[in-house]
This record gives C-alpha cells, structure tokens and sequence, in this order.
C-alpha cells in the first residue's frame, strides 16, 4: 500500500485486518465524532494505523452500539493503543460502543511531560516538530455524521491523524526515559480510563477542595 493509501470499512473491521491488527504490539488510534460531548455527540469514525503504516477507516454507523471485533481489539491486553489525547476518545467510545480500551498511551500527555520547553501540545505542532511534516487541519472542523459520503478530503485527514502518531510515540517515549519520567507518564496514562468515567458522569474538579 502506498504511504497515502487506507482503507474504509463499515460497522466493524473484516476479519482479514482483525487478524493482523492483533498481531501488532502497538496501535495508533483516533475517532472522529458530531462533536465534543460523548451523550449528546455521536461517534462517526474510527480510525486505526500499524506499524506498518497500513491505515483503515471504520464508519460508525448512526444508531450502532456494538463493534465485536474492534471491541476484541481494542480491549486486547497485549496490543498498545496510542492515541493523542486519549481522555475523549477512550469516553467516545465507551460511551457509544461499551468498548473499555486498555492498555493506553497518550501522546498529549507524553508531550506535556517530557516537551516542557514548549507550551503547544496539538497533534499538529507535535508532528511538525517530531517528524518534520505538516498536517492539514482543514477538515476538523466538519461535518462527520454523513458517513457514506465523507469526501475524499476528509476521509484523507482522518487517516493522518493516526498515520505519523507511533513514530511520535516511539520518540516521545525515548525523551520521557531520557528525562526520567516514563515511569510517572506510565502512572498518568493508567487513570485516563478513571478519568473518562468521571468525565461521563460528568463530574468536575472531583480532586479539588
Ligand atoms: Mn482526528
């Protein structure tokens, strides 16, 4: 497959991609949603990418609650799933698929720990720094709920949310041991399932005072 080639699936994964999807041991992951707030917001779109760079495009289809073989994959154990900012995305898709998604690592909350001399922590500052490549975020910003007629412009930036995420990963991972926090990184990438269930339940500042 050429570097800018994926795939798109509806519903749930084939069984072909199932099958060498779980032989990785890490997995770039995102979604892409009607908007911000999981119970009122339906989840469009999931995005996934090897380390092989072999991306697929699963469309969410409006009313659905389940996807067994994503579910499968995403809750296998010995399968890394790396996201940026996994907080929303693993709240998305509990929510809308009862997928509880383990184990996880956040490249937002890599990148606060280790890049502490710069103050911009988005995927595409991060990608630009990291592997010198420009994202186009033209797209964010639209409308996702029309699943079976994405236009070519955005399915090709929902695959460039994950395709550059594991070489950021492996890097960001070399800084945090460098900088001796990969073991506190570790610790926070642990309690972001926690936090995406409080944040459901929508409570706020539970920690505060
Ligand atoms: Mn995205």
């Amino acid at each position: 497959m050429a570097p800018s080639e994926f795939q798109v699936c509806d519903q749930d994964l084939p069984e072909d991609l199932f099958g060498l999807y779980s032989q990785a041991p890490q997995l770039a992951l995102d979604t892409e949603t009607m908007g911000l707030i999981p119970h009122r917001d339906r989840l469009c779109l999931v995005q996934i990418c090897d380390p092989q760079g072999v991306v697929t495009v699963v469309r969410i289809h409006q009313g659905q609650t389940q996807a067994p073989r994503l579910q499968q994959l995403l809750e296998a154990p010995a399968v890394l799933k790396v996201f940026h900012y996994a907080r929303f995305d693993i709240a998305t898709l509990s929510h809308h698929l009862g997928i509880r998604v383990r184990p996880l690592f956040c490249t937002k909350i890599a990148s606060k720990l280790a890049r502490t001399y710069s103050p911009r922590h988005g995927l595409k500052e991060v990608v630009w720094e990291l592997e010198g490549i420009e994202l186009d975020k033209s797209a964010q910003s639209s409308d996702w709920g029309n699943s079976t007629k994405l236009s070519p412009q955005q399915l090709r930036y929902a695959a460039n949310d994950v395709r550059y995420l594991l070489p950021v990963q492996a890097k960001l991972r070399q800084m945090l041991i460098r900088e001796g926090r990969w073991e506190l990184a570790e610790r926070c990438f642990a309690t972001l399932p926690l936090l995406a269930d409080l944040d459901l339940l929508q409570y706020q500042n539970l920690f505060e005072h």
